[in-house]
């Protein structure tokens, strides 16, 4: 207990007495589902189990810690709880590297992580948290891989995957890095053919787009994370023809270039194209197109000089005439998506390396080099676009294309959710019945990095077929752990005692209609692609059944994307030795300080560039409001004490009153505008803007005191407590920021020890244009 003489700040002492009374009233534990009372699911990200707290995760959890406790302050039930993202490679890799199993590596790690998160003072509710390698947990991908596949969503194919020959695996695409490298070990990919598992998000990548208006305008999806859904979905706006073959094929050729279509030169076809086998059937030709599907090519950072290009020998016919080759070449992928496009060397660079690699003729004059043949060209396009748009819009209608296609969500690897698919001679692909899960992956698999030891264990791959009774195999291969994040934001909304039951049962919960969706996600800016996929399965479950009650099909309401934490600009790593270790940086400052500095030094939509002068800067300032309540409160008490022995009359207080009250009133109008500004920040999770106007305020009170020191040269009774109020309230806007010490002094202040932390000041407020 602080008693008033502890004037000197110790954070590891206040920390360690908040945090001990913080589990003595269990303060995190997430409420009940009441209709009565505000509710907000707060869902911070997913940690991977990969060994530490990083600096990025304090900034994180800082935000979102920051914003569940102004939310509970306010008197919100609130729900901050996630799960860890326990399988894939990262942690199999750990587990490789540290020569253990990698259930053992990933509960060392979780328990590891945990600490340091509760030594930070995260108002998690632990209770909820959950490894998603656990078997309870994994059997939520089981049961949504069987869901999706009955409803026509996840089909099973060979096709063409990205593979890392150091990793031994297949990639989704969203891990691939732009320069084409493995985002694991960032070495070469290629691409080779597999039979595989895919979610097929194509069948609602339109209502994701139509949705993002929704979103904007709710007010609640920051920028970064708008844009980031925009980036995803790759939304191409243009028109498509129907083109014709000379023996009378038809092709959809679609492009972006309405106003150009005169100089279409080529046409270019994804090899994942549908009707590529037919185009690409001469002799010769296919063998190509085979080759190019598992010959393994590099995707090199010059994708356009390198990527090949098979010419089909074919020709369609433009709407002047003109025949245009069909070529093959995943060149179209990475702009349109799985489609067939116009080559227009005039008005795309792709198109231009494209026509100059195979020798195209590109325009009248061909290379176009020079200035003066550049406009006449354009000159050319805009006439021949206005002589073209009536045919144009004859033979071609508006049409949009998107990168974002379905991906591949099996991988060859053992630390992983099995697929629930069994093979069976008689039945064929028999799925595993819903009341026969989980399938329970075998703990003991040691993988080494080579190949997937799952298939070689004979235990796990033998069965009987739970359609015919007779022996079969089971699927070898896991999903990937995106597949995992696809339900990862669920559970957390359920008390853990009901996890156990059918998933059936979990769903009819009131809990899930409560909670969801979240009113807020706090992740990095580099998840827009599991948000995106979110949102898709959301849509899927809504129109399945069980997430019905989510009408727009939007798992997240609201979404606060920040950035990372860099080092002199660069990205922190092991190898650059730039690492900032936040343990280290607790120990000696305490985590008040650490939370606060991250929150301090930037908005969450701008990178942080780590320097430890917002450490110096806040470490100071949270002493300096430790020491000055305290001594403040000790004067104020005395004061009281004083005048209760001396009695009012003849105090010279009196006086100090009289000619001070027009101050007292500018401290309190101070407080209230103050308050004001933090609580529109705190809304709008500006944490940094907050934590600016916690100190503006600060330095208010300290004016407050120079000047009734200036004019009576004391403060007196009633500007002590004037003071004191003002600090309790100062106090209260920092309970989010700096929860330890402001809690304690609002203890000190003497609140009820036993009430659920610091409450938001309950004024009304007007903020000061
Ligand atoms: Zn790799
Ligand atoms: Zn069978």
């Amino acid at each position: 207990m602080s008693d008033g003489t502890h004037t000197r700040y110790e954070p590891a002492a206040v920390e360690a007495r908040r945090q001990a009374a913080w589990r003595e009233r269990d303060a995190f534990r997430t409420p009940p589902p009441a209709e009565d009372q505000a509710h907000v699911y707060i869902k911070p990200s997913a940690p991977f189990t990969s060994g530490n707290v990083h600096i990025g995760h304090v900034r994180s959890y800082s935000i979102g810690d920051a914003y569940a406790r102004f939310r509970r302050a306010r008197g919100d039930a609130v729900l901050f709880a996630f799960g860890f993202d326990a399988f894939g490679l990262p942690a199999e890799l750990g587990a490789i590297a540290g020569g253990e199993p990698p259930s053992d590596w990933v509960a060392r790690c979780a328990a590891h992580m945990t600490g340091q998160l509760r030594r930070l003072g995260f108002s998690l509710d632990w209770e909820r948290s959950f490894l998603s390698s656990d078997a309870v947990m994994y059997r939520w991908s089981q049961w949504l891989f069987l869901e999706l596949l009955e409803a026509g969503l996840i089909y099973h194919g060979t096709g063409n995957v990205d593979w890392c020959d150091n990793c031994q695996t297949t990639l989704a695409s969203i891990q691939v890095e732009p320069g084409g490298t493995c985002w694991r070990c960032h070495g070469p990919v290629r691409l080779i053919q597999l039979p595989q598992w895919y979610l097929r998000i194509s069948a609602y990548v339109q209502e994701n787009d139509r949705r993002l208006e929704e979103l904007a305008a709710s007010g609640i999806w920051d920028d970064v994370a708008l844009s980031s859904q925009e980036i995803v979905l790759g939304r191409v706006d243009g028109v498509e023809l129907d083109l014709h073959s000379p023996d009378g094929a038809q092709l959809t050729v679609f492009t972006p270039h309405a106003d150009a279509l005169a100089q279409a030169r080529f046409v270019v076809m994804s090899a994942r194209h549908p009707d590529a086998d037919e185009w690409a059937s001469a002799p010769g030709v296919h063998e190509q197109l085979e080759q190019l599907r598992s010959g393994g090519w590099e995707r090199g950072s010059r994708e356009a000089e390198t990527i090949p290009v098979i010419d089909t020998g074919r020709v369609v016919l433009a709407p002047d005439g003109t025949g245009l080759p069909v070529l093959v070449s995943p060149l179209v992928d990475s702009r349109f998506g799985p489609t067939v496009a116009l080559g227009v060397p005039t008005h795309d660079r792709t198109d231009e390396v494209i026509a100059r690699r195979l020798g195209f003729e590109l325009a009248d004059g061909g290379g176009g080099d020079s200035a003066a043949a550049g406009s006449g060209e354009s000159d050319a396009g805009a006439n021949g676009a206005s002589a073209d748009g009536a045919s144009a819009s004859a033979g071609g209608r508006q049409a949009v294309r998107y990168k974002a296609f379905d991906w591949v969500i099996s991988r060859q690897r053992s630390w992983g959710t099995p697929i629930p698919i069994v093979y069976c001679e008689r039945c064929g692909t028999v799925p595993v019945p819903r009341e026969q899960l989980p399938v329970v992956l075998p703990l003991d698999i040691r993988p080494t990095g080579a190949g997937n030891p799952l298939a070689e264990l004979e235990a796990f791959v033998n069965t009987t077929c739970p359609s015919c009774g007779e022996p079969a195999r089971r699927e070898t291969d896991t999903l990937d752990c995106h597949f995992d994040a696809l339900w990862l934001w669920v559970p957390a909304c359920v008390p853990p005692e009901a996890r156990e039951e059918p998933l059936e049962e979990i769903f009819a919960l009131p809990d899930l209609r409560h909670w969801l969706p979240s009113e807020r996600l706090v992740a990095g800016s580099d998840s827009g692609n599991f948000v995106f996929d979110q949102r898709i399965v959301t849509k899927a479950l809504r129109d399945i059944g069980p997430l019905a009650f989510l009408a727009d099909g939007e798992p997240f309401a609201g979404c606060l994307f920040h950035e990372m934490v860099t080092a002199d600009g660069r990205k922190m790593s092991k190898h650059l030795g730039n690492v900032v270790d936040p343990d280290a940086l607790v120990e000696r400052y305490g985590a008040d300080t650490v939370r606060l500095a991250v929150l301090y030094a930037a908005s969450p939509q701008k990178s942080l560039n780590w320097s430890d002068s917002a450490v110096l800067r806040c470490h100071r300032f949270l002493g300096q409001v430790w020491e000055y309540s305290h001594t403040r409160l000790a004067q104020a008490r005395q004061e009281r004490e004083r005048t209760a022995r001396v009695g009012p009359g003849e105090d010279a207080g009196e006086q100090v009153r009289d000619t001070t009250e027009h101050l007292r009133l500018k401290l309190s109008q101070w407080c209230e505008a103050g308050v004001g500004r933090i609580t529109k920040d705190m809304e709008s999770l500006e944490m940094h803007s907050a934590v600016r106007n916690v100190m503006r305020l600060f330095d208010r009170i300290k004016d407050f005191e120079q000047r009734v020191v200036a004019r009576e040269g004391q403060l007196g009774a009633a500007n002590l407590d004037a003071l004191v109020e003002a600090l309790a309230v100062l106090a209260q806007t920092l309970g989010p920021l700096a929860p330890h010490l402001a809690e304690e002094l609002w203890v000190a202040f003497g609140h009820d020890e036993g009430t659920a932390q610091t409450p938001w000041p309950g004024v009304s407020f007007q903020v000061p244009a």
